[in-house]
Parts: C-alpha cells; structure tokens; sequence
C-alpha cells in the first residue's frame, strides 16, 4: 500500500493568535507552492490559514541567515505571569530592546482618517499633560540609557497646545535622536510653525504621511484629498532642508502600484532620506478593508520595490536582523549624478553565493557586524551615513566615497505591522519598535494595538482572568499529586 504525502512541506510550529477570539493557539508554519502559510487551530473556532509570504525563499533566508543575537535593554519593566503576548513589557522574556521607541502625546487630530490605527480624530480633544509626556520620555531613557530614536506621535502632535515644550522636554533628555509623526498639515499652511520646527535640527527627522499622488486613493485612506497639502509640505520642508521620511501606508490594490513613482519622487527632494512603506495593520479604525483582498505581505512589496522603481533589485532589499519576519530595508547612495543601491557597491561574491542566496559575509565577522549595524531601524540620517562610511571602510575594492553625509544616503524601508490575523509570537518577541506608557512600561507595537491600548483594557483583562484561573487549577492538581501517588 503505498502512503500518501499532504500537499506541502511541514516547516515549524509556533504560537498564533486565534483571529476571532485572540487567545493564543498553535500553529504551523507550512510551504505550499513556494509560498508560505501559517495554519491555526483554535479549539473554540476552528482552523484558520493566512499567507505569511509568498516567496519560501526568502521566507528562509529571514529565518535561517539574518540572525543575530538579542539586544536586551538595560532593564525589564513587568514580570512574566501570563505568558507573552499578556505580559508587556517589557517582560524578561522580550527578545530585542527598544530601537525606536513611541511617545504619544495626544488622541486629537485634524483628519479623520478611514484607516487610523490609533482612532483619532477631531472629536477625540484629549492631549497629555506634560507630567505624563515626561514620564514617558523617562521610561524609555530608563529603558534604554542613551535611546536611539524617539518618535513624537499622536494623533496629531503638531497640535498639542504644548508641541514646543514637549520637544524641549525631549530635547533635555539624552535622546540621539527625535521624529515627528506627522500629516504635515501645520507644516504646509504655518510657515512660522515649520521654521521654529526646524530649528530643532540637527536630530529631527519629519515622518510625514504620504500615501498617494492619486486623489482617490487619499480619499480612501485619508477622507481627504491632500496632495495641495503634501506638495505645500514639501515645498516647505525642502527649503528647510528639514529631514523627511515619506510613510506610505499601503493597501494591495489602492496604491501598491505607485510605489515606485514615490521612491522616484523622493530621490528628487532634496529633504528627503527614505521612504517607509507600511501595509495596513487591521487596528483602530479601518474602513473599507477586506483582509482577503487588501493585506500584503512583506515579499510582496520587496517585489513590487523592485519591478517599479527602476533602480533597486530584489537582493538590494534585505531582512533587517533586528526582525527580520517584519522588516525589510535597501539603501542607496545619492552621488552628483546618480543614484546607486548601496549592494551593487557589494560584488556578488561578498554578499552572495549559489542558488539559494547563502550570504558569505558570514565569514568576515567585520563585514557582518558593520552590515548587521547598517540594517537596522535605530538610525537617524546622520548615522546611517557614518555606519555606512564605516561599512564601505571593511569593503576591499570599493570605489565609492568612503565620507558619506546624510544628504548622500537614501533608505527604503517595508515595516509590517502584524495583527490578529498573522502575528506570530516568535517575530513579535523580536520586536523592536516599541510605545512608551506614563506607568514606565513600554510595550511592542503590534501587541499595544491588540490588547494595551485603553479601550482594548477589558479583553486583556477577560484573558488575563482566564488564565489566572488554568494556573490555579494546575497548582491545585500538582499539590494534591503525591496524595494521588500514595
Ligand atoms: S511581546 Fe515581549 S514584552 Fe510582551 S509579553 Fe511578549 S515577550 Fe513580553
Ligand atoms: S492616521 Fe494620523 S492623520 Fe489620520 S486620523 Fe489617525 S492620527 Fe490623524
């Protein structure tokens, strides 16, 4: 009789969300037509399978290659009691330390977005007091002594009553450096605002929306029509030469073909050091999103990064060390008269070797920890610029400028946010972009969203209860066990 094989390969297990239900359950981690698929089983709802990536190779590259030990911060804030992801943080049990940590600092905004993570809004009037903002700042420098980058985030921050004084307030801190997550609304209609702004640079960075050139899908993400309001923004920025991030939050279909026409663009900003493309989270508000039709995964867009915008390569955009299930980064070097990706500086036997990709530069420890430096979410565009001279320095037969600035460097960079649908427990450990809370714990981006932001407080609570009640029944049952041995 001859046995029956299941139609795909069986590659690992992990711990999963249940969708419905958000308590954790097993999952496996399968290989089905070189793409992968985790599959879950909830005991309450059922089997549940989400694509996970839809290139097996690079899926393994992320798992097997792009390893490095965990960074830790120099202290833990909560104890492990209810296992992760109930226990944030950061919990002793927390892989990777914060490298860029967020503050926010208010709920209030002045779009109402379809697609807002964090559900502000005009209506939402609360802004933190500057005691809680300072308790914030001073979690994440307990946390991380000299942190990297800090974030300012809201809702809208630029419409804090006391905007300047919590950048003071960072600015008294021995924060390297600090980024303004913004729509640039205030930027583009108060020039007074925009130059006061600027005169925080060096060590400000504008993450400034910028989802579209098309007015119909700025509706869809942002209910408004804004690109008046991007162009302004970057007129203004630009002549500032205020340092500016472009984040475009992606939703397959909407706007995933214009990638490449927003890298494009900003190359020829002079403001600009990178664009960040975000796929949507299912957080917050969420209208018109179909997880089915609208989700991307992180492969996906390394792809479409390389059919549009004409200058990177599927191997210039990488797997980011720090989490490399989630992030995903390619840089290039802007010189007088042209743009170069950073790899094509890296000849293919450095880098690469054979079919699969095995990356070489595991033999050179140098090169792998300068590279392993450069690939990572902690950088302001001046240090990205010094780890990158320091990269070229540990390249024998490089003829590209070893004293690069900020201005000569530009970064592309994919953050997949996970949600209930697809988080795993094992990447989300790794973490590293972290929310900072006034009660001194900072806690992983996607878990903040699923269970401590405030009105996600009661189902924490149900779940941490249940729990509670297993661990007690079990510890009834193994102190009554030597009675049942006797
Ligand atoms: S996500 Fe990290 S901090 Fe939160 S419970 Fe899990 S290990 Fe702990
Ligand atoms: S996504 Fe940003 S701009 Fe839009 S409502 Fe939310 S906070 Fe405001």
């Amino acid at each position: 009789m001859s046995r029956k094989n299941r139609p795909y390969l069986f590659y690992d297990t992990t711990t999963a969300l249940c969708g419905q239900c958000y308590r954790t359950v097993e999952a496996k981690i399968i290989e089905k037509s070189g793409a992968v698929y985790m599959d879950k089983w909830c005991p309450a709802h059922g089997n549940e399978r989400v694509l996970v990536s839809d290139d097996a190779d690079y899926y393994r590259q992320c798992r097997e290659v792009y390893l490095k030990p965990p960074e830790m911060p120099q202290q833990f804030n909560t104890s492990m009691t209810y296992g992760c992801p109930y226990d944030c943080g950061l919990c002793p049990d927390h892989m990777q330390h914060s490298c860029l940590s967020i503050v926010e600092i208010n709920d209030h905004c002045n779009l109402q977005c379809p697609v807002c993570y964090a559900g502000s809004g005009p209506k939402r009037s609360e802004h933190r007091s500057l005691a809680e903002i300072e308790a914030m700042l001073d979690a994440v420098v307990a946390n991380e002594g000299e942190p990297d980058v800090v974030q300012i985030s809201g809702g809208e921050p630029t419409l804090h009553p006391d905007f300047f004084a919590v950048l003071d307030l960072a600015r008294a801190r021995p924060i390297r450096h600090l980024m303004i997550n913004t729509n640039g609304i205030r930027i583009a209609q108060d020039p007074d605002f925009a130059e006061r702004l600027a005169s925080y640079a060096p060590g400000l960075e504008i993450y400034l929306q910028f989802d579209s050139f098309r007015p119909l899908a700025l509706q869809a993400l942002r209910g408004a029509d804004l690109s008046r309001i991007r162009e302004q923004a970057i007129l203004r920025l630009n002549a500032l030469n205020l340092s500016t991030t472009l984040v475009v939050t992606l939703k397959r279909g909407l706007n995933d073909d214009e990638i490449g026409d927003i890298i494009r663009y900003g190359l020829q900003q002079r403001c600009v050091r990178g664009v960040t493309l975000q796929p949507i989270q299912e957080a917050g508000r969420l209208e018109g999103f179909d997880g089915k039709r609208h989700r991307l995964t992180v492969s996906e867009i390394r792809r479409a990064i390389a059919a549009q915008s004409g200058l990177f390569s599927l191997d210039d955009v990488r797997p980011v060390p720090c989490n490399p299930d989630t992030l995903a980064m390619a840089y290039a070097i802007k010189l007088e008269d042209e743009v170069v990706p950073l790899t094509r500086y890296l000849d293919a036997d450095t880098l690469l070797a054979g079919e699969r990709s095995t990356i070489v530069f595991e033999r050179d420890p140098a090169l792998k920890a300068s590279l392993f430096k450069l690939f990572a979410t902690n950088h302001s565009p001046e240090s990205q610029a010094s780890c990158l001279s320091e990269l070229m320095c540990c390249l024998p037969s490089v003829e590209a400028p070893q004293a690069l600035t900020y201005a000569n460097v530009f970064r592309v960079l994919i953050v997949q946010f996970m949600d209930a649908s697809n988080l795993d427990i094992r990447a989300l450990k790794k973490s590293c972009i972290h929310f900072a809370r006034p009660d001194g714990r900072l806690i992983p981006f996607e878990a903040y969203n699923l269970f401590y932001r405030d009105d996600r407080a009661g189902l924490l609570q149900t779940i941490q209860d249940e729990i509670a009640q297993t661990t007690r029944q079990r510890q009834r049952v193994m102190s009554l066990r030597p009675i049942y041995g006797e």
